[in-house]
C-alpha cells in the first residue's frame, strides 16, 4: 500500500482532469457510477491489444491468455470479498442482473404460493422489482422492513416480519438514496436463526468499506464493477458453495454445459453453470485491475478517509441556509441526500452542473424510501476517495450562491 494522498489519487483518474462548462470537473455522482483510474483503462487496452480471444473453447495462445486473464480476475474478486473459493464467484453484467439471477434460480425453486420475501424500505428498485416479479409469478408476498426517521432499519420490526413462510430476505448493505449503512451482518444472522436465505446487495458498499462475505455469512452477495472503479457491464454474484451446488441453471447456452445431446443436457458445476454464452471477458479483466488499484490503497484506509470527508461534508452542508439532509443515520457512507428550501432539486442539479459539479438530482431508483420521507426527489452528492475537502468547499459555495439567488430556475 502507498501513503494516502487524495490529490495524488485524483491524478490517477484522467477523466477528472478536465473542465466542464469552463470549470474544473468535480465528480460527486459516485453512487451512480465511479470513474476509472488509468490502470483500469490501460488494462482494457492491453487486453484488446494482446490477449483478446474467446475463453475456454479454443486451443491457441490467445485463448490461453484471455482465459488466464479472466480467471485471474475471478481470483482477485474472490480475494476482494474473502470468498472461500473461485467457484463461489459468478460473473454477471451487474448488481441488477445478479439479483435477477438469484430470484430466478434460488427464488423460483424455493418460493411457493403463500410464501414471503422480505426487503427493507431502503432498497434500490433493482432489489425490489425482481422479488415483486417472483412474488407475482408464485403467488407469494413481498414484505417490507420499516426504517426510522433517520433512515435506519428498525431491527425489531424486521425480526417480527420473519416467520415460517419467509423464504428470502434481500438487503442493501448501504442505501444508495440516503447512505445509511445497514447492520446486514446482524440481519443475516437473524434471517439464519429463522432458517431463511439472505441476499446482500453490495452495490453501494464495496467501494467504501472492506467486505468479508464469510464474516457477513450471507448466502448471496452481489455488486457492480462500475461502482468500484471498474468497467460497466460487469458485476458479481457471490454464492455460498453449498447453496450454489443445489441451484438450477439460469440461462441456457454454451459454456454452462458439460455435455449436450438432443435428448439431454448435463450442466457444468458453479460458476460456469451460471455463465451461459460468451461473458464480458475484457471488463472482468478490467474489474480485476480496479480491485488491484483499490487494494493498493487499502479498503481500510479508504473507509477511514471517506468517513472523515463525509463528516466534514455533512458539517459544511448544514451551514447552507434552508438545506435539509434526508437520511441522518449514525452510520452512513458516501451519500448526502438533501433538499433545499424553495428550490427544485432538478434546478439545483442543473445549477451545480454549470459550476462543473456533477451530482444526481432525482429519485435515485429508490422511490419507496424517498416517499417514506414525503419526497419525490432529492439532490444527492456522493463521495469517493478521490474527492477532497476542496470539492466539498466548492459544493458548499455553489449551494450558498444558488440559495441566495433562489429561483435560479431553468
Ligand atoms: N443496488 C443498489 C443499492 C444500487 O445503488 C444500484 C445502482 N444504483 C443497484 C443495485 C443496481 O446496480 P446496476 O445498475 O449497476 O445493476
Amino acid at each position: 500500500t502507498r501513503p494516502f494522498d487524495p490529490h495524488a489519487i485524483k491524478r490517477d483518474f484522467p477523466i477528472l482532469q478536465q473542465s466542464v462548462h469552463g470549470k474544473p470537473l468535480i465528480w460527486l455522482d459516485n453512487a451512480a457510477t465511479t470513474q476509472k483510474p488509468q490502470a483500469v483503462i490501460d488494462r482494457l487496452t492491453h487486453f484488446y491489444e494482446h490477449e483478446n480471444s474467446n475463453i475456454h473453447r479454443a486451443a491457441h495462445a490467445l485463448a490461453a491468455r484471455a482465459t488466464d486473464a479472466y480467471e485471474a480476475a475471478r481470483e482477485k474478486v474472490r480475494r476482494f470479498l474473502n470468498a472461500g473459493s473461485v467457484k463461489d464467484i459468478i460473473f454477471v453484467r451487474g448488481a441488477t442482473e445478479g439479483i435477477n439471477l438469484v430470484a430466478q434460480t434460488y427464488g423460483r425453486r424455493h418460493v411457493k404460493e403463500g410464501d414471503e420475501i422480505v426487503v427493507t424500505h431502503l432498497e434500490h428498485h433493482a432489489n425490489i422489482v425482481p422479488w415483486q416479479q417472483l412474488a407475482a409469478e408464485k403467488g407469494a408476498r413481498l414484505r417490507v422492513a420499516p426504517v426510522d426517521d433517520t433512515g435506519q432499519v428498525i431491527l425489531e420490526e424486521y425480526e417480527k416480519l420473519l416467520n415460517p413462510r419467509t423464504r428470502i430476505v434481500a438487503l442493501a448493505q448501504v442505501s444508495n438514496a440516503l447512505g445509511t449503512v445497514v447492520p446486514v451482518k446482524e440481519m443475516v444472522a437473524i434471517a439464519h436463526r429463522h432458517g431463511v436465505c439472505a441476499l446482500v446487495d453490495g452495490a453501494q458498499s464495496v467501494s467504501h468499506m472492506a467486505v468479508d462475505v464469510q464474516t457477513l455469512d450471507a448466502d448471496f452477495f452481489v455488486f457492480s464493477g462500475h461502482k468500484v472503479f471498474g468497467p460497466t457491464g460487469i458485476g458479481v454474484v457471490y454464492g455460498k458453495k453449498d447453496v450454489l451446488a443445489h441451484l438450477p441453471p439460469w440461462q441456457g447456452g454454451g459454456n454452462m454445459i458439460a455435455d449436450v445431446t438432443f435428448e439431454k443436457t448435463i450442466y457444468n458445476g458453479p460458476p460456469e453453470r451460471f455463465e451461459a454464452g460468451t461473458g464480458n471477458i475484457a471488463d472482468a479483466v478490467g474489474l480485476g485491475a480496479a480491485i488491484d488499484y483499490v487494494e493498493s490503497i487499502g479498503m481500510e484506509v479508504i473507509a477511514r478517509y471517506e468517513h472523515e470527508l463525509l463528516v466534514y461534508a455533512t458539517q459544511r452542508l448544514l451551514t447552507v441556509p434552508g438545506l435539509k439532509l434526508v437520511g441522518t443515520a449514525a452510520e452512513k457512507a458516501s451519500v448526502l441526500s438533501f433538499v433545499l428550501d424553495g428550490c427544485r432539486t432538478q434546478d439545483v442539479g442543473a445549477a451545480l452542473d454549470r459550476e462543473g459539479i456533477a451530482v444526481r438530482a432525482g429519485h435515485h431508483c429508490a422511490q419507496p424510501i424517498l416517499r417514506r420521507f414525503g419526497l419525490e426527489s432529492t439532490v444527492r452528492p456522493s463521495l469517493a476517495f478521490y474527492n477532497t475537502t476542496d470539492d466539498v468547499d466548492a459544493l458548499e459555495t455553489a449551494l450558498k450562491r444558488i440559495q441566495s439567488s433562489r429561483g435560479y430556475r431553468l
